[in-house]
């Protein structure tokens, strides 16, 4: 589904930082993965270009056979929307929408009505075991909260990738626990490809796939098969 080939990556703002030296790595559909790799060393550019949100300067990289730098801007966003939803560390909600706005946004950029979106927004956020607070604002909520309120906005457009940039670090460990259980459980029941970003290893040991980045190259690659189950079980969001 992802392949990457000697993808590079320099910034330019100040003194050149050469921050991707040559990504090489293949994810399969319905995979779970974690890129794992310390602070400063190219995890949020490396899912920022899977993502689509920000280009490479040299390689190739396609997402399911689409060469993307062949993309216009246009075509890249629409296949973007399409095919990717993401869930970030600080949750991304807007302030001034309440929980069902927010989760309904990315149908009004499609141009659904806003009946039918609200509906949808109900849907998810029902499967997501927040019901009751689709009326309340992003300010009235948990950080666990927070963040199923965001993961709601990134399947409600019916995503093939979720691509997660620390989904967890901006929560107490509990609550980490509760969100990585709803990844997993995404993953299990509906086949989605995810790739979670961490620089945790309690967090990259919830998923299958464990790839280290190091001084911006793919390293050693972890198979993870054997997880055990969280101590806390599976909590039932999904169902
Ligand atoms: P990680 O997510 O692994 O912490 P990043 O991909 O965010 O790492 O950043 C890798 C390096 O690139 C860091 O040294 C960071 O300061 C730098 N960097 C990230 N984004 C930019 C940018 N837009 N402009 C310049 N430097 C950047
Ligand atoms: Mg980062």
């Amino acid at each position: 589904m992802i392949h990457l080939k000697d993808i590079q990556k320099t910034y330019h703002a100040g003194a050149p930082l050469h921050v991707l030296k040559g990504i090489n790595l293949d994810i399969e559909k319905g995979e779970f993965v974690s890129i794992m790799g310390a602070s400063g060393s190219g995890k949020s550019t490396l899912l920022n270009i899977l993502g689509i949100l920000d280009n490479y300067d040299s390689g190739e990289y396609y997402l399911n056979n689409v060469l993307i730098r062949d993309l216009s801007e246009t075509r890249a966003a629409e296949y973007r929307n399409r095919m990717i939803g993401f869930i970030f560390q600080s949750f991304n909600l807007i302030s001034f929408k309440n929980a069902m706005e927010n989760v309904a946004l990315p149908l009004f950029y499609q141009g659904v009505g806003r009946k039918r979106r609200n509906e949808l927004a109900m849907e998810y956020l029902e499967k997501l075991g927040l019901k009751e607070w689709a009326h309340h604002m992003p300010n009235e909520l948990s950080g666990g909260q927070k963040q199923r309120v965001a993961i709601a906005r990134a399947l409600i457009s019916k995503p093939q990738i979720i691509l997660a940039d620390e989904p967890t670090g901006a929560l107490d460990s509990k609550t980490s626990i509760e969100v990585m259980n709803i990844l997993k459980e995404l993953h299990r029941d509906e086949g989605l490809t995810i790739i979670v970003v961490t620089h945790e290893s309690g967090v990259a040991n919830q998923t299958d796939k464990i790839i280290h980045i190091k001084d911006g190259i793919i390293g050693e690659i972890e198979e993870n098969l054997n997880h055990d189950a969280s101590p806390f079980g599976v909590n039932g969001y999904m169902k």
